[in-house]
């Protein structure tokens, strides 16, 4: 069975570490990550999506954190804190930095960002065919408003913020009115992501966040039709259990494209053009009918990746549904 999944970082990296897990020998996963919160630091390309990714699936990952290397020391940060040279606010380990210098090399010498990955996946494993969205520059902006709105003074009025400032700097505490994923509307789908979505038996989404990682996948010109075209079952998993999210700021930015942050707005918002099921939380099991009436097959499951066979449990409940809305 060839599995396709649309992810961003660490909702969907768990995901899918459960995913490897209950699949057989001959199933292969490829899954098509969110580079949308790439960002340049330091004259070096980062992008943390695709490394959560990597680290999670490759046995690298920092398990508490959910992003970053596991045994991660700081001494880079420090050096660079003592020249004053910033931005502090984005935490960049010393591992971490090395994986960032050699996509950065690979880059200038003029592979593109699906070549670079396969190559950092040569030493990481992941058991996935690891593919960015794209090889062109997509970046999400957050529009926020902060102090005086008259705009005069330097760091107040409305302006637009990488997503990982808003994110990370800012800690999603002013409120984002728009998300704009800056040149995804010229980008084309990296080699191998339309072919893997047409070839594909089941095509999943993970918990990511459906604005800022499922979202600007979907948002790379080509890569919703071919999803919502396609013959195999598209199954999702809701991030927003009991009205919140897991983790992170998925409410924030649900509210910025006007939609609740409730397993069934989600499934809606993404639409039954595209889901064929969802599975939704016990604690949402009343939206069950909602979601179906709308045309979306639907059922209520744990979905609290808590640990290993928690995940697993989930990863074999999309795959039923996918079987059962197949047939
Ligand atoms: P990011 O790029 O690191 O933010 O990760 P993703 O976009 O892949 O995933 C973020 C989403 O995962 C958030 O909206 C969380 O609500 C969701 N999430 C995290 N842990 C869990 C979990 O255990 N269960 C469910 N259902 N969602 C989760
Ligand atoms: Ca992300």
């Amino acid at each position: 069975m060839r599995i396709v999944a649309l992810a961003g970082g660490i909702g969907g990296a768990r995901f899918l570490r459960g995913l490897k897990n209950v699949i057989g020998p001959e199933d292969e996963i490829t899954v098509i990550g969110n580079t949308g919160d790439d960002i340049h630091l330091f004259g070096l390309k980062v992008c943390p999506d695709l490394d959560t990714l990597m680290y999670t699936l490759g046995g690298g990952i920092n398990e508490e954190q959910g992003w970053g290397r596991a045994d991660e020391t700081w001494s880079i940060k420090g050096e660079m804190k003592a020249y004053g040279v910033g931005p502090e606010w984005f935490g960049l380990g010393d591992r971490d930095f090395a994986t960032h210098i050699v996509r950065t090399q690979m880059l200038a010498a003029g592979y593109p960002l699906s070549a670079v990955t396969e190559a950092l996946c040569e030493r990481w494993q992941p058991g996935v065919r690891l593919l960015p969205m794209s090889d062109d520059r997509v970046e999400t902006h957050v529009r926020i408003t902060t102090g005086d709105t008259s705009g005069s003074a330097a760091g107040s009025g409305t302006r637009a913020v990488h997503f990982q400032e808003y994110w990370v700097k800012l800690h999603a505490a002013v409120d984002a009115e728009a998300i704009i994923p800056v040149g995804a509307d010229t980008a084309k789908p990296a080699p191998g992501v339309l072919e893997a979505i047409a070839a594909a038996d089941v095509i999943l989404l993970p918990p990511s966040n459906p604005v800022v990682s499922i979202g600007t996948v979907l948002a790379v010109p080509g890569i919703r039709q071919a999803v919502s075209s396609s013959p195999a079952p598209v199954v999702g998993l809701s991030p927003i259990v009991g009205g919140s999210p897991v983790r992170g700021m998925a409410d924030k930015v649900l509210a910025a494209v006007g939609v609740e942050t409730t397993a069934e707005a989600v499934a809606l918002h993404y639409g039954s053009e595209l889901l064929d099921g969802w599975l939704v939380d016990t604690a949402d099991a009343a939206s069950v009918a909602a979601v179906e009436a709308a045309g979306i097959a639907c059922r209520a499951v744990p979905l609290l990746m808590s640990d290993a066979e928690a995940t697993a449990a989930m990863a074999r409940a999309a795959l039923e549904l996918a079987e059962q809305v197949r047939a």
